[in-house]
């Protein structure tokens, strides 16, 4: 035990060292990326075991993800051996989903609910505005569910709601807010927000449940505090507030769901909240290189909202940041695929060292058109989203709780049974006017004979799930699927069908099974609800297997808290990234600004960024602009390559009797000229690239990064001017006069 524990600390520095040891009481540890928060955080629970001061089940550590917490669970499985299994290492939305299960009943769900996803919740919207005959048009059901999310965060009930909004359109988001909730509660349901919401409500209004956890959790811990939003503050802080052992560790400059609530005054406020908290910093960087850490510091920098801190690295200087211009989305593919072939072949890295990082999902298109190595994709159509999977699971969830109608709807004919739309609507109707579920309505003969000719097929619909229903917990969940398939007839009307997309969806269910398999045998007491929940939770980052030798392509936003040898930052275009919904509005820019130092700083050893000066985006080729964030990385740490640019420079070069080569200082040398800019400029449409501004010969001006200087040559270029400046302290460089940012002097 005593060695075990020498080499707990055992490479730690002195900081991390003295938040793994200060054990009790409010600690906070606020530090840049890379400086080994989780790695304190994991440490900590062992020291915590090691030291007998709590039992395992006495110990609550939060992650953000399912995967974060199973990667922690092995980390301190490694420590401690067997004990860990008995800790919750839980995301929020799997902690509350447990202590729900348990005691849901005080509030008048049964503990067998549902969980509804983004989909569940949109179609429940389209249910409340036809019954309160509001138009789509006018309350866009995206608006609708984010403007439920947000009063829940704020923990603002439907009641409160309508005092708050009282004016004409107020008044009807309030009744659709209010028809919302008793339309999951009529459902047995619960949409994500609600899982955190509801717990708190539920510690709220039950004292004695909210005192059982505050005594069972002695220590709780939470990674990513930066990310939290109002809601889970509040529930870290009322189970934390009994011990008030709680540890929180983050990195304000990596807050990057403001747009799901997640609030940055959590991390900035703790100390406030708890005043008599510790406070360590840690400065060390184990992960990144010089380069790649000053390039994320500078980019930072730019940002006005946050906690000056330091970092550096002894990992050495490392290799430049190569910035790469490409012509268009598939040359920049191409170019990406071309490199990692390049690193694969020296021998120094496998494919699972490489990933690719992009701000949206739409990129990834072009990636996997023409990336000729193994990798996979963390985004996209998830496999839970395709359409038999969400069929079979819309069964699934109905034999689990038959009063989710809104489960009940979408597969009561599917496969097409010959129930019709009207037929449904009637059940519906029913229902509702008989304050029950359509399931009550259809498992009953007196309003099985009112749906006239349709009644002998829906009771043989309701007869299916009836019998299903006996097997629940009965039988292994495989076979529970396997009859699910067959007596549904689901699988039959694969097979009638025949088609390549047909075997497709069959070959897709018999993965759904090795998927219940996988749980059976991962679980010590698997349950049907249990695998439900774990289905409900899933996230695309928790399918990431880090043993299998592919390059892994993935969001920025997904991409948090992880880290590889090699990473290519793909698309810092103006309006991509930073997305045009920032543009003109700091706080947003700020927060695009974070996900570029979030990305920047998943790189150990290389880092390639690239740029496109085209791009389809939403169905029409755009020219683009390369991102001011690669313009506030110092130049010093690039290496700038661009093929395009040679064309470009060869051809206004040759005009002016230069050879392509000359101007770049021989092949393969290259020019010290801010070309990139020039040629991002030079894409403009013609309006744009006008510059206000006249400039003239001999006259002197003053460039951010390169200093004073004077102009001595001016080419009209396209509407625009390329200024040739002569500066002071670097030399000749061309820019052009509106993308400069020049100061007369
Ligand atoms: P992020 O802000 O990105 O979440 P983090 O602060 O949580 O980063 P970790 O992921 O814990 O940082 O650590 C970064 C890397 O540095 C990991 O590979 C970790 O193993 C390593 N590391 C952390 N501390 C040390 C140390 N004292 N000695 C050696 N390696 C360390
Ligand atoms: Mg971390």
């Amino acid at each position: 035990m005593e060695n075990k524990m020498t080499n707990l600390l055992d490479g730690l520095n002195d900081r991390q060292k003295e938040a793994v040891t200060t054990t009790e009481g409010p600690l906070l540890v606020l530090a840049g990326a890379g400086s080994g928060k989780t790695k304190v955080l994991t440490h900590r629970v062992a020291y915590i075991l090691e030291n007998r001061l709590a039992a395992p089940w006495e110990i609550l550590a939060i992650t953000f993800t399912n995967k974060a917490a199973n990667e922690m669970c092995t980390r301190i499985a490694n420590i401690v051996g067997q004990m860990s299994e008995d800790i919750w290492i839980k995301t929020f939305h799997s902690a509350c989903l447990r202590i729900l299960r348990r005691d849901i009943e005080k509030l008048g769900y049964t503990s067998n609910f549902n969980i509804y996803d983004t989909n569940d919740q949109k179609r429940l919207i389209k249910d409340c505005l036809r019954e309160l005959n509001l138009n789509e048009d006018n309350y866009p059901i995206k608006s609708v569910i984010s403007k439920i999310s947000s009063a829940k965060d704020e923990m603002i009930d439907c009641k409160e709601f309508a005092k708050r909004n009282d004016d004409f359109r107020g008044e009807k988001y309030a009744m659709i807010y209010a028809r919302y909730q008793q339309k999951l509660k009529e459902n047995n349901a619960m949409d994500f927000d609600d899982l955190i919401a509801k717990t708190v409500e539920l510690f709220k209004d039950n004292p004695d449940v909210l005192e059982y956890y505050q005594n069972k959790f002695k220590y709780i811990m939470v990674d990513e505090y930066q990310d939290t939003n109002n809601l889970q503050y509040i529930f870290v802080s009322m189970l934390a507030e009994k011990h008030r052992n709680i540890c929180v560790v983050g990195d304000d400059d990596q807050s990057i769901y403001k747009f799901r609530g997640a609030n940055i005054r959590n991390i900035l406020d703790f100390e406030k909240q708890f005043d008599d908290a510790k406070n360590i910093k840690l400065e060390q960087n184990y992960r990144s290189t010089q380069t790649i850490l000053d390039a994320a510091n500078a980019v930072i920098a730019n940002n006005f909202e946050r906690k000056e801190k330091k970092l550096w690295t002894n990992q050495g200087e490392g290799e430049k940041i190569e910035v790469r211009t490409c012509s268009d989305q598939v040359d920049e593919a191409m170019y990406i695929s071309g490199e990692i072939e390049k690193l694969v072949s020296s021998g120094k890295y496998s494919y699972k060292d490489i990933a690719i990082l992009y701000r949206t999902n739409a990129q990834t298109r072009a990636l996997e058109d023409n990336l000729s190595c193994p990798y996979r994709v963390l985004s996209g159509l998830r496999f839970y989203d395709t359409k038999e999977i969400k069929d079979i699971l819309s069964y699934l969830r109905v034999i689990y709780n038959p009063n989710d109608d809104v489960n009940l709807t979408r597969i009561i004919n599917v496969p097409k049974r010959g129930i019709g739309d009207t037929t449904v609507g009637k059940i519906a109707a029913f229902a509702e006017s008989m304050g029950v579920s359509m399931f009550d309505i259809i498992s009953d003969e007196k309003y099985l004979e009112a749906l006239g000719r349709s009644s002998a097929k829906i009771r043989e619909f309701s007869a299916i799930i009836n019998n299903l229903r006996e097997y629940i917990d009965n039988i292994p969940l495989v076979d529970l699927m396997d009859k699910v398939f067959t007596e549904t007839g689901y699988a039959d009307s694969l097979m009638t069908e025949n088609t390549p997309e047909a075997r497709g969806r069959i070959e897709n269910l018999q993965e759904f099974k090795s998927k219940a398999l996988e749980y059976e045998k991962n679980v010590e007491e698997p349950t049907f609800g249990g695998f439900l929940d774990n289905i409900s939770l899933v996230s695309d980052i928790d399918n990431y297997d880090t043993e299998q030798d592919a390059i892994v392509l993935m969001t920025l936003h997904s991409a948090k808290g992880l880290e590889f040898p090699v990473v290519f930052m793909c698309g810092l275009e103006k309006g991509l990234f930073p997305s045009y919904q920032s543009e003109g509005e700091l706080d947003k820019l700020e927060e695009e600004r974070r996900l570029c130092y979030v990305g920047i700083t998943r790189a150990r050893e290389k880092l390639y960024i690239t740029y496109a000066l085209q791009r389809v985006m939403f169905g029409k080729t755009e020219s683009k602009v390369v991102s001011e964030f690669v313009g506030e990385i110092p130049e010093k740490l690039l290496n700038r390559t661009d093929n395009v640019v040679r064309k470009q420079f060869a051809s206004y070069g040759s005009a002016r009797g230069y050879s392509g080569s000359d101007l770049f200082g021989g092949a393969g040398k290259k020019s010290d000229m801010d070309y990139s800019a020039i040629i991002a400029k030079s894409t403009k449409s013609g309006a744009e690239m006008k510059s206000s501004v006249t400039y003239k010969k001999g006259e002197r001006v003053m460039h951010k990064k390169f200093g004073e200087g004077m102009i001595v040559g001016i080419t009209e270029s396209g509407g625009d001017m390329m200024l040739e400046i002569l500066f002071d302290n670097v030399g000749t460089r061309n820019l052009m006069a509106s993308f400069a940012r020049l100061k007369k002097l």
